[in-house]
């Protein structure tokens, strides 16, 4: 079996996560050796597919509160928010040129706006997304959407808003730029790319002793992180017992990109709704190239993820 030079530090996926992982690495302990495997072209890779909004209060919904895994995500979220301008200005600084095009592409703020064909869902979850905003003392505005134009927003009569609140530290960026960006941060920080599957774990005596790739080679590390999306489960099971590892499920769904037919200025806030029944949101993910993504339908997929699948979403 063809071995090719070991790693102080695997990271297995290239997604968002794994890139993010290994630069932080690199950066703390830049004589670490570290390598990222995973293909280039991100099958099933939710990273590539992501709107890239960054929402925490906007995510709020009215179980929020009632259960322990929905606060504890929400305590996530309200930490990432805090840390989230330190990281983009770390991760422009790293990136070079990519990481100016990084930081041409957000957008500032957003307006969760409940309009006259929001259910009572909705109109619940946007009731506990005031309440945890004042809750919490988090900075935001309610607006009144018949006196203030929201950019990006052109509805139907029917369905125009009739409350919204402004949300100026929830924005987003392009999700292409920011893979674009933690690669070159990558390349910058000596980090080896391996273009390859990693097919599975290699362990014994309790330890990590390497991984294997789909091409028969073999990288010999004592530490790999797992952040292979919804294949991480299917790569962790067998090296742990029965049960450790939770179900990652993932979602299928289609989205549309839409060109304008002439260039337009890109919008300066998100317009969206709140989390809605058995839905994301709806809202268009702005794109720095100003195309726009149509939001995409998800369902959730068999428990069996396919190779080419995208994890649950998060928003
Ligand atoms: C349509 C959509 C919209 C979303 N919008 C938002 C949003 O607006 N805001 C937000 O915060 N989140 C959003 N999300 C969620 C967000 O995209 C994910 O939480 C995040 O991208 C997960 O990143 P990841 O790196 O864990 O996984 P992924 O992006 O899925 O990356 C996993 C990577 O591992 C690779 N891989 C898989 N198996 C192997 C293997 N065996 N060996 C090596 N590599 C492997 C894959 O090819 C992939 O590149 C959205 C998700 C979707 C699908």
């Amino acid at each position: 079996m063809p071995t090719r030079p070991s790693a102080d530090v695997v990271v297995v996926g290239n997604g968002v996560l794994g890139l993010s992982v290994a630069v932080a690495v690199a950066r703390r302990a830049p004589a670490l050796r570290v390598a990222v495997i995973g293909p280039p072209e991100r099958p099933g890779a939710a990273s590539a597919a992501a709107g890239a909004m960054f929402n925490c209060f906007g995510e709020v919904t009215q179980y929020t509160a009632r259960h322990p895994a929905a606060e504890a995500k929400f305590a996530i979220g309200r930490q990432a928010l805090d840390m989230w301008p330190q990281w983009l200005d770390m991760l422009t600084a790293a990136a070079g040129p990519e990481g100016d095009a990084l930081r041409a592409s957000r957008v500032e703020g957003t307006f969760v706006v409940l309009g006259g064909r929001s259910g009572r869902v909705a109109t619940r979850n946007f009731k506990a997304i005031r309440a945890a905003l004042a809750e919490h003392d988090e900075p935001h505005e309610y607006v009144d959407p018949t006196d203030v134009e929201i950019d990006g927003l052109s509805p139907d009569l029917a369905a125009r808003p009739f409350h919204a609140l402004y949300l100026p530290r929830e924005g987003a960026v392009d999700a292409r730029r920011v893979l674009s960006a933690l690669e070159a941060a990558c390349r910058r920080h000596n980090i080896t790319m391996a273009p390859h599957t990693v097919s599975r774990l290699s362990t014994g005596r309790g330890k990590m002793q390497g991984v294997h790739l789909s091409d028969g080679s073999r990288i010999d590390t004592g530490t790999a992180v797992l952040a292979a999306g919804s294949q991480s489960a299917a790569l962790a099971a067998p090296e742990l017992p029965p049960g450790a590892m939770p179900p990652l499920l993932h979602g299928t769904g289609l989205a549309l990109v839409v060109e304008p037919p002439r260039p337009r200025p890109a919008t300066s806030s998100v317009p969206r709704t709140g989390p809605r029944r058995a839905a994301c949101t709806r809202c268009p993910f702005p794109r720095a190239d100003s195309s726009t993504s149509v939001p995409p339908t998800s369902s959730p997929a068999p428990r069996s993820p396919g190779p080419s699948s995208a994890p649950a979403r998060a928003c």
